[in-house]
């Protein structure tokens, strides 16, 4: 019972279902299609290699790689790495592989906006030509404050007019290197005086003498993301360019250019609302911070809103995908309750994580008439709706641990737990009695002296014997000690902000127990359990003897 990353991404739903609610967007690319504006879909996920995938990349993954795979078209995973300083090759690395663990294949369409690097220069020496671009020496202070606010207009650089020869001139001795960072921008030449400060003539190009990489030292001068961005979704002949709400104000720019220059395909760019999740902060530059001020242990600690966090704390893709198909797309930016994915975690877990019984505070039992040293080995299903997931051996003797909470000395009314003179079954194995409880001088029970009814074996029960409650429990002998960790969100504050986010921190997000597990769960190479009566758990990948809470068994979520 192992299973690959392979498995798990096609495990559970088809991320290409067909029962995908009809959203604004679907609906438009339906239309598209019937009226032969395009003749298949292509899509492109875009991300900037400068962090790890949280959820909210996770909705865009799945919006994109779903819209094209239901019609039978392709989507391409494209990297906009357009800004050296701050990207990375382990970023591009780790993105690669959480795309693929979510269940998404983009064939041989991995491309970077680096690879269109000569294209994109081709076509600003275009621009330059037909008098739409400009290079401006002004620094970078003074182009932003000539760039004018939301209520007053921007003014002319004074080299804005240079001409068309002066232009080329030092563009292309841009690009030879010739100048140091800062000396000029390449800007487009729109209206300074435009009600949309995207359009008040935006840099297209500036001078960067940093190594890429994957370009090396080839370039010293960079393009902008929205003047890159177009160009490669035109160049890749992306039919529907996907993007959240805030690129709404950039899109009369997306035009602009691809209006400008000789390309014959002008994708739509098509706005949706992004992801926001409660007691979470999503921003790579926060997620950054965290991680470098140590408040959690990397970019994949279990209580990360990342990809990587999410899989590591045992959630499963297709409970990530069906997150993403529940909370839909549409145009309002709203914040997701935290329930909504657990909700959709448990549900998926329930049906295909294996039943183990671990005791987290353990208080031992002897049974009194049960064989001296004596072991036996009771075949339960390791769940008990899924035949499928097979069948585990449980290991049973004289000496056990039970929870400590599973016993009252004095029971409250309505009490179906063991105490003193009662009867409970233990999962899969036999119907025990108490007997007498062992106290330390300070009256804590420090042991449970119990008979066992022979004839009661689970499977085989013959005793007409009816106890109230089932119990779960480890056998002394062969049980393995493991550790459990426990977490809360790592906010206090539903909504943190960049603001407060590190004053909000909640101290005790993760609670570390001792526990013991019963062998054949400790043996196996299964990842993920219920640990039966407690919660959802998952091991960690490099430590087998550490499990993660995933979920608890039930909505019981109230932070603190
Ligand atoms: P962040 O603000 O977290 O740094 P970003 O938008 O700068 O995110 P990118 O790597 O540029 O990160 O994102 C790649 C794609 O994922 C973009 O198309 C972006 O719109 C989308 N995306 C990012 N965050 C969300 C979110 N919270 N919900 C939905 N889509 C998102
Ligand atoms: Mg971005």
């Amino acid at each position: 019972m192992s299973s690959t990353v392979e498995d798990e991404s096609k495990r559970g739903r088809d991320p290409a279902d067909s029962s995908e609610p009809r959203d604004f967007i679907r609906a438009r690319i339906v239309e598209d299609l019937e009226q032969n504006t395009v003749a298949t879909v292509v899509t492109r996920f875009p991300p900037e290699p400068n962090g790890y995938l949280h959820i909210g990349h996770a909705k865009s993954i799945c919006l994109n790689f779903g819209v094209a795979a239901e019609h039978g078209g392709q989507t391409y995973l494209r990297f906009d790495d357009t800004n050296p300083v701050k990207e990375d090759q382990s970023f591009v690395d780790a993105i690669t592989a959480d795309v693929a663990w979510l269940g998404f294949d983009w064939g041989d369409r991995l491309t970077h906006a680096s690879d269109y690097f000569d294209q994109l220069y081709e076509f600003a020496l275009e621009l330059i030509r037909t008098g739409k671009a400009y290079v401006d020496s002004q620094s970078m202070e003074q182009i932003r404050e000539t760039r004018g606010t939301l209520t007053e207009p921007g003014s002319d650089s004074p080299y804005r007019d240079r001409t068309v020869e002066e232009n080329l001139d030092l563009f292309t001795r841009m690009r030879a290197g010739e100048f140091e960072d800062g000396a000029h921008v390449l800007r487009a030449k729109i209206d300074m005086q435009s009600p949309n400060v995207n359009l008040r003539d935006p840099v297209l190009y500036r001078i960067r003498k940093v190594s890429h990489q994957r370009t090396g030292d080839r370039w010293p001068i960079y393009p902008m993301y929205d003047y890159t961005h177009c160009i490669c979704d035109a160049l890749e002949g992306i039919t529907h360019s996907l993007c959240t709400l805030e690129f709404e104000d950039h899109r009369p720019l997306y035009d602009w250019v691809l209006d400008q220059i000789s390309t014959n395909w002008h994708p739509p760019q098509i706005e949706f609302s992004r992801l926001g999740l409660e007691y979470t902060v999503m921003s790579k530059r926060l997620l950054h911070r965290l991680v470098a001020e140590a408040h959690v242990a990397g970019w994949d600690d279990p209580r990360m809103p990342t990809i990587a966090g999410l899989r590591r704390r045992g959630v499963t893709p297709a409970a990530i995908r069906e997150f993403c198909r529940r909370i839909g797309v549409t145009k309002q930016n709203n914040t997701v309750e935290m329930q909504m994915l657990e909700f959709c975690i448990r549900q998926d877990l329930d049906r295909t994580a294996p039943r183990a019984m671990a005791v987290l505070d353990p208080l031992p039992v002897t049974l009194t008439n049960y064989p001296e040293g004596q072991l036996e080995t009771i075949v339960a299903p390791w769940h008990p709706q899924q035949p499928e997931l097979g069948e585990k051996d449980v290991v049973f003797g004289g000496e056990l641990f039970i929870e400590r909470d599973d016993f009252a000395l004095e029971p409250p009314p309505k009490w179906k737990r063991l105490t003193v003179g009662g009867l409970v079954r233990l999962r899969n194995g036999y119907i025990i009695r108490c007997v007498e409880a062992e106290r330390s001088p300070d009256g804590e029970v420090q042991n449970l002296r119990c008979e066992y009814v022979e004839n009661s074996r689970s499977g085989a029960d013959e005793s007409g014997l009816k106890p109230k409650g089932v119990i779960h429990w480890v056998a002394a002998a062969r049980a393995v000690a493991i550790e459990v960790r426990d977490y809360e969100p790592l906010f206090t504050d539903p909504a943190p902000t960049a603001g407060n986010f590190t004053e909000v921190l909640r101290e005790d997000s993760v609670r570390v127990r001792r526990g013991l597990l019963e062998p054949a769960a400790a043996e196996s190479g299964e990842p993920r359990f219920q640990f039966e009566r407690i919660g959802y758990y998952a091991r960690d990948p490099d430590d087998r003897g550490l499990f993660h809470r995933t979920v608890s068994l039930r909505d019981s979520w109230k932070p603190k």
